[in-house]
């Protein structure tokens, strides 16, 4: 059986609830520059936004640029991030990629998708985080919490994170589209959660699709 939609006014609904609630989401990670940004994205993967901020707090009061990322170096970056998982994966992609940016795009962050992908450690989604953030584009990132709301609300039903994406850029209204990341990461962190999503508080309950409905806040 074909997955349950909702239908475009059902969308466009939703999303006037999500912009009247919050008007100007934000993200969670801290930065200082798009190049920052960029650091804090690579090292966020697999970790909490908690757990990048701790650990780039420090680091970003003395490196802020890809030259003195390189110059500060793998080991000693390795000191910063050690709390944050797959930190020496990482910390490699990170000097690698500031290397990058130096050679090729005169030490800015490139904006562009396929130039961002082809940075060590950045993906699809870390590139349409960039976007969205540091240059104000459209682009709809698509992580755990994204796709989990994705299906099942019946906003944009996939089998594949890109798939969701993809359904996403066709569905949400393009008013909506520039802050439709932050709506649906914050709703999925705090209100429609995995386990035990909060349905009895949540904005969209009426338009949601979802069969299995909480009835009680924990
Ligand atoms: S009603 Fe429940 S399942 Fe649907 S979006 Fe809200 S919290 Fe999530």
């Amino acid at each position: 059986m074909a997955p349950r939609r909702l239908k475009p006014d059902q969308i466009t609904e939703m999303f006037r609830r999500f912009q009247a609630a919050d008007p100007a989401p934000e993200g969670e990670l801290d930065y200082v520059n798009p190049y920052t940004l960029l650091v804090a994205v690579v090292l966020s993967a697999q970790a909490t936004d908690v757990g990048v901020n701790r650990a780039t707090g420090p680091l970003f009061k003395f490196v802020d640029t890809p030259e003195k990322m390189v110059e500060l170096g793998e080991a000693e970056l390795i000191s910063y991030i050690r709390t944050i998982g797959l930190y020496r994966m990482k910390a490699r992609n990170v000097i690698a990629l500031s290397q990058i940016l130096i050679d090729r795009y005169g030490s800015e962050v490139p904006r562009d998708r396929a130039a961002l992908e082809e940075l060590p450690g950045v993906g699809r989604k870390t590139a349409n985080v960039v976007l969205n953030i540091a240059f104000g584009e459209p682009t709809i990132a698509v992580d755990t919490h994204l796709f989990r709301l994705g299906n099942r609300t019946g906003l944009a039903p996939g089998k594949t994170p890109l798939e969701v994406e993809l359904k996403l850029e066709k569905v949400v209204p393009p008013e909506y589209k520039r802050h439709a990341h932050h709506w649906l990461i914050l709703h999925g962190r705090y209100v429609c959660k995995a386990r035990k999503p909060e349905c009895p508080r949540c904005l969209i309950n009426d338009l949601c699709l979802f069969k299995e409905k909480t009835v009680s806040v924990p």
